[in-house]
């Protein structure tokens, strides 16, 4: 039987590896200059922890989770997002007493078991960023920067579109809440079963519902920006005017509640204009340190999906072609020690060096230096035993028969 891959999951290699490069190297540049730190937590945490830190009604916690029992009879969940696992790590490493703000990135695969789509998958990659420790819009902002400075970086900044809400304080959404209940009674009945559910449990979440009936139902249905404190809304205000004066796009989306239960205050997503897909999400949560054990701290973050920016980037990049310095044709097996001696040396100056462990014929050496787009190809003969050796540059075809030394090949390929 042939053993193929699981569905949902992919093999990344060729030209979409580049993709990733850049991309990578991309975040690597910008976490560096906006001072963030990295963190690599463990694939697998305590299925606790995903269902206090997402939340319980969440459709990630309700359907998506790989969750198994191990053979030590833990309930072990494969991470579907990263923030849990990132304020886990932050209250059990004691980070609190660390230099405040702390401010930390990670890039990782994440599990989750969803209807595949366009830019949906069951492993998939999140490029995130916590920032621990401030209550000020201005951490927002930074956060929000961030990623929009990363796609300028990436030529992809007209490609989205930044929403912003605010979903407001704890206090303000209890208000909101009542009012929300009292609009969908008369009509919870035509809504689906989690709804129901979500109505005893999470109203909030029912925005968030995508199912037709539901969207239909909550049409008309009151803004939580209506109802929002004095405090939340004067916040709200000062970033927007803060991303007026930056000369950052954005519009206001009021249906924006986020698919996670822990958010507060601002959220934001950046929306793909070509797919219509969130590329990244994110917003405050100020109460999450707290609900996972540890101390009252607030924080704000965002998770990318760096699939569907891949999926962004895809049309827009060159299809570069890797190139090979200088390609090693060793016409005579006993010489090959002196060739792999150079070639090593080559290599070590930081020049890209091929050579051949196959045993073909000088035309076929010479037809891969072409597939493989060798600049120079270096023919190791019978004039070694004068220490000297063919070079051939393949652009022009031209051949020199000069020093087998160091020095003279590298100062020809520069
Ligand atoms: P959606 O509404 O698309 O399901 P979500 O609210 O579940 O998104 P988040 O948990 O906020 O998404 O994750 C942050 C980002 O990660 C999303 O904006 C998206 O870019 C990406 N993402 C989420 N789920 C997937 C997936 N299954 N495959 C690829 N990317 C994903
Ligand atoms: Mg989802």
């Amino acid at each position: 039987m042939k053993i193929t891959k699981q569905k949902g999951t992919r093999d990344i290699y060729g030209q979409d590896i580049k993709i990733w490069q850049y991309i990578e190297q991309n975040i690597r540049e910008i976490c560096k200059t906006h001072c963030f730190n990295e963190i690599r937590t463990p694939v697998f945490e305590a299925t606790e922890l995903f269902a206090r830190g997402v939340g319980d009604e969440t459709d990630i916690v309700n359907k998506e989770m790989y969750t198994f029992l191990d053979k030590g009879g833990r309930s072990i969940t494969l991470r579907p997002e990263l923030t849990a696992g990132v304020v886990r790590a932050y209250i059990e490493n004691g980070m609190s007493s660390m230099v405040s703000p702390v401010k930390l990135w990670y890039e990782a695969n994440m599990y989750r078991y969803e209807k595949m789509q366009k830019g949906r998958y069951r492993e998939f990659t999140q490029f995130g960023i916590e920032y621990f420790g401030s209550k000020s819009y201005l951490a927002d902002i930074e956060v929000i920067t961030l990623a929009y400075e990363l796609f300028k970086k990436l030529n992809l900044i007209d490609k989205v579109t930044l929403t912003i809400n605010s979903i407001g304080c704890i206090e303000c959404r209890k208000k909101y809440i009542e009012k929300l209940k009292e609009y969908i009674k008369p009509n919870l009945d035509k809504m689906c079963d989690t709804c129901k559910i979500r109505y005893e449990k999470n109203p909030l979440r029912m925005l968030d519902c995508k199912e037709d009936r539901c969207q239909n139902i909550l049409e008309n249905a009151p803004m939580i920006t209506d109802y929002i404190c004095d405090e939340c809304k004067s916040d709200f205000e000062a970033l927007k005017s803060m991303l007026d004066k930056l000369g950052i796009k954005y519009e206001v989306d009021k249906r924006i509640v986020r698919g996670l239960d822990y958010y507060n205050k601002t959220v934001f997503e950046y929306i793909s204009n070509e797919y219509g897909f969130a590329v990244c999400a994110g917003g405050r949560y100020d109460k999450l340190v707290e609900n996972i054990g540890g101390e009252s701290t607030s924080a704000v973050g965002f998770g990318m999906g760096l699939d569907r920016i891949c999926l962004l980037l895809e049309n827009s990049m060159d299809n570069n072609v890797d190139n090979v310095d200088i390609y090693f044709a060793v016409l005579d097996k006993d010489k090959y020690s002196n060739a792999l001696k150079m070639v090593l040396s080559l290599r070590e100056n930081n020049i890209k060096v091929e050579i051949d462990t196959l045993d073909r014929s000088f035309n076929a050496k010479l037809k891969y230096a072409n597939k493989i787009n060798a600049k120079y190809v270096c023919i190791i003969g019978d004039e070694l035993k004068q220490n000297k050796c063919t070079i051939k540059n393949m652009e022009n075809s031209k051949q020199d028969l000069v020093d087998f030394k160091l020095e003279k090949i590298i100062s020809i390929i520069k």
